[in-house]
């Protein structure tokens, strides 16, 4: 009689996706003496080899990703209908990064790692056995102990309507002029002088010379556009603002990120921990994720030193509710983000901004923050949330 043993193959830990979160943390654990005894497994159903975005984030000073970065700026521009703004920003940079520089260096570092393997592959499903968790993928099976998953779904935030759900969406044209019509050394950060339709509406423009640069028009709203519209706005914008009609389009990128308060973390469990923007580690208010993902590696390769269950790993704090209100208020009324972003810009300087963003203000800074805002509009939200 023959036998066959069906030995399922085992980690310590596997990071489904091999995106910013599952790229951060296999690199996290590579680097730290305290993992090196530890097996882990990173999967993603692609090979990770095209750009397909642009990252950026403020920082001060030097950070993690400078080796990196293709551009950085230390003048950011804000214009809303009657109003415009060019401030410095210095101690922070508005730094650049290519999706595919951070690919290709972050895969190079991990293959350089001798616990950690790279594995192409679709996964298709994860079950948490509470001493174990398997990982099925279209041709094998895994074994871990705890698994990372960056798998996101928007249909989770859909099934619900406690939380309102918004979306921050965008095209974005990369253009080569012939004439020079960016100035490179300053960022638009955001533009509310387009039409706002009802919507909370803007365009991004990143200009890398005098002659080429991103423009992207976004919404932080409920619904999708037909890309036309996108499209046409874009070209609109090139024509009257940046004064020309005879460049050629290089790239394009698209892009959808929830803004939510949504609570991501009930669906983790004592063994799998969702990361990335399928962990809730999209800023809900501005979609900003990047840094915020550095952060949360940081913390939570500090945490699973600790060895308590991955289901505590989250919390709410007071930046929480702050968010929620301003979903809340652009979920009943889209047409306010405008009077809203320009009175914050108004009102506060954009290192204080930032630093709020960043979570990283005292009360008396919240409060100077959010006093420069609409206040009927959050005392009427957070009137609407408490009763
Ligand atoms: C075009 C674009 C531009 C952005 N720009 C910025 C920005 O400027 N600043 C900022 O802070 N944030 C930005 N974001 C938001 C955020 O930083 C990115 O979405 C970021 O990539 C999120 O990281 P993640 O790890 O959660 O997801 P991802 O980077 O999307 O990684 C998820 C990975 O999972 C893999 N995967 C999915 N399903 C499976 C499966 N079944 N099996 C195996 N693998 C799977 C995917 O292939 C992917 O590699 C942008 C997003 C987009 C889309």
């Amino acid at each position: 009689m023959i036998f066959f043993i069906f030995v399922q193959k085992y980690y310590d830990y596997i990071i489904i996706g091999a995106g910013a979160s599952g790229l951060m943390l296999a690199n996290a654990l590579g680097t730290d003496p305290y993992f090196k005894d530890k097996t882990v497994l990173l999967i993603d159903k692609d090979a990770k080899k095209t750009n397909d975005r642009t990252w950026c984030f403020w920082e001060k000073n030097e950070g993690d990703f400078d080796t990196i970065i293709a551009k950085s700026w230390s003048q950011i521009d804000f214009y809303s209908k009657d109003y415009g703004v060019n401030h410095k920003i210095a101690p922070y940079k508005y730094k650049m990064l290519r999706g595919l520089d951070f690919y290709n260096n972050f895969l190079d570092k991990i293959q350089s790692y001798e616990n950690i393997t790279f594995l192409q592959d679709m996964v298709t499903g994860v079950v948490d056995h509470n001493n174990y968790v398997d990982v099925t993928t279209q041709s094998e099976g895994f074994r871990a102990t705890r698994v990372f998953n960056s798998i996101f779904n928007y249909k989770l935030l859909h099934q619900q309507t406690k939380y309102p759900v918004l979306q921050q969406h965008f095209i974005g044209w990369f253009i080569k002029s012939d004439k020079p019509i960016f100035n490179p050394e300053n960022a638009t950060f955001m533009d509310f002088s387009i039409p706002q339709k009802a919507n909370t509406r803007f365009m991004y423009v990143l200009p890398f010379s005098e002659t080429e640069g991103l423009v992207e028009y976004t919404l932080f709203s409920a619904e999708t556009l037909d890309e036309q519209e996108y499209e046409d706005a874009i070209k609109k914008y090139i024509k009257e603002n940046l004064k020309s009609i005879d460049y050629e389009i290089v790239e394009k990128e698209k892009g959808n990120i929830p803004m939510t308060c949504y609570n991501f973390s009930a669906k983790n469990s004592e063994n799998i921990l969702h990361i990335g923007v399928a962990g809730g580690w999209a800023k809900a208010s501005t979609g900003y994720t990047f840094m915020n993902t550095n952060r949360k590696t940081k913390e939570l390769v500090a945490f699973l030193k600790k060895d308590k269950p991955l289901s505590s790993f989250s919390h709410k704090d007071r930046y929480w509710y702050y968010d929620l209100l301003l979903l809340d208020i652009l979920y009943k009324d889209n047409s306010k983000g405008r009077r809203i972003f320009e009175s914050l810009f108004r009102g506060s300087s954009p290192q204080l901004i930032f630093k709020f963003l960043d979570e990283e203000t005292n009360i008396r800074e919240d409060l100077k923050i959010i006093s420069s805002c609409p206040k009927s509009f959050f005392i009427k939200a957070l009137f609407n949330r408490l009763f």
